[in-house]
């Protein structure tokens, strides 16, 4: 016959299961559900003010905690003692033990602290909603997810040598009503991004997307760190660009080339659409072969098919009887194949082909392009060398737009800010290792 190994209130322990806890006590309550009273396997710890480690009870106290869910309605109480300090030097004479799950003043436990933190940045959950499912307040969990951002290493203090900075749209603009003043306030619904190129780490995140809201942030950096900046990867934003400018006068401003074939295609499809309203003197249909294969004619020429190329010879064959459809298309893929180029030559030899195939293509769509163009063109020679883009940003906008949507409209901005930078600190901390 196998012995049992442990006591009544050792597999109670088990069962609870808190780190360096054990079960003492466990009752049902009159009013229904169960108090489990713990305490710590081991009475000692160090005094908070000299140091000295005591294990001298001065006397015992019951405190209430919060914990993760257990099944049925579950008070957890603790008992705690207060050690008396051993160093007869030092002043204090009593101290409260702390632990790795309790620390001082703590009112959850460690491991529900990080069961909430999980489920807010890690799993992206709104905190009125994972505050429900734990039985605490939503301040509770907001408290939890401030401390942590707090632990947030100081961006003054990161090596930042590429800075990414991207704005994006996460809404439509909203108003709504100031209960206390019954004004009407505007939501702001841009926002702009600051990230380390290097690590995709986002750095800070401000309301709006004009130079203001940039510079405000970046004159709230150290010196130091500004001055450590070489490269900043920016859209096409004459906003962004004069922020830079103004308080990063050393750094070097590379565009997106993401940001510059967007606006390439944009070019060729309103080149298609003015084709189309001249043509039929109507919108493109599913029998116009060129909105049919509207999608083709954004994608690279070099990573089309042989069947995707000869079905876009096709429609320049048979939809563009005046040239212009094919003369943009050939603009865009001469952008794209500038920006593949990585020496300064090449790209200056790919620039003076791309000017001859603007004014080939001789339209108003491709000349305002080619004037955005030729604005930027310095930022682009700064990207053809030194190849910092904010790819990185753009997969931490998907993770933001969610955290954005699941906060259901942040009426305090430090709360969706403290989130979105933890989960971006959780992401490229675990992806550096
Ligand atoms: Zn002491």
């Amino acid at each position: 016959m196998i012995e049992p190994t442990c006591s009544q209130h050792d597999a109670a322990s088990v069962i609870f299961n808190l780190p360096d806890y054990h079960v003492i006590d466990a009752i049902d309550l009159p009013l229904g559900g169960r108090r489990v009273v713990v305490r710590a396997d081991t009475i000692a710890d160090a005094c908070p003010d000299c140091g000295v480690v005591s294990q001298r009870v001065h006397a015992w106290s019951r405190q209430r905690v919060r914990d993760v869910g257990h099944a049925g309605a579950l008070e957890v109480v603790v008992l705690k003692p207060r050690l008396v300090c051993a160093e007869a030097a030092c002043s204090r004479r009593t101290f409260t033990q702390t632990t790795s799950q309790l620390p001082l003043r703590s009112r959850c436990t460690t491991r529900l602290r990080t069961a909430m933190l999980e489920a807010v940045i890690d799993h992206g959950r709104p905190v009125a909603g994972v505050a429900a499912g734990f039985g605490v307040s939503w301040w509770t969990t907001q408290k939890v997810v401030d401390a942590a951002a707090k632990r947030l290493p100081d961006v003054d203090a990161l090596q930042v040598k590429y800075l990414g900075i991207d704005e994006h749209r996460y809404r439509t603009v909203r108003w709504f009503k100031d209960p206390d003043t019954g004004a009407w306030a505007r939501v702001e619904p841009w926002m702009s991004t600051f990230v380390n190129v290097a690590s995709g780490q986002v750095l800070g995140i401000v309301d709006g997307r004009d130079s203001a809201a940039v510079e405000a942030w970046l004159t709230s950096r150290s010196k130091e760190w500004r001055a450590r900046i070489q490269v900043v990867a920016i859209d096409p934003s004459a906003a962004f660009r004069k922020a830079i400018t103004t308080c990063l006068p050393a750094a070097r401003i590379a565009v997106d080339p993401f940001h510059l074939v967007q606006l390439a295609n944009l070019c060729l499809t309103h080149v298609r659409q003015r084709l189309a309203q001249q043509r039929h003197a109507r919108r493109g249909r599913k029998v116009d072969p060129a909105w049919a294969h509207r999608m083709l004619l954004l994608r690279g020429y070099d990573t089309l098919s042989p069947r995707g190329r000869a079905r876009l010879e096709q429609v320049f064959a048979t939809d563009d009887p005046t040239g212009e459809l094919g003369a943009a298309w050939g603009v865009k893929e001469g952008l794209r194949l500038l920006l593949h180029t990585t020496t300064l030559q090449a790209a200056r030899q790919a620039w003076t082909r791309l000017e001859d195939w603007v004014e080939a293509a001789d339209t108003d769509e491709t000349r305002r392009l080619w004037n955005t163009l030729n604005v930027w063109w310095s930022a682009i020679e700064v990207f053809i060398t030194s190849r910092v883009t904010n790819a990185r940003t753009e997969a931490a906008n998907t993770a933001i737009k969610h955290i954005k949507r699941t906060g259901r409209g942040y009426r305090n901005n430090e709360h969706y800010q403290a989130r979105i930078l933890l989960r971006s600190a959780r992401r490229t901390c675990g992806a550096a290792h």
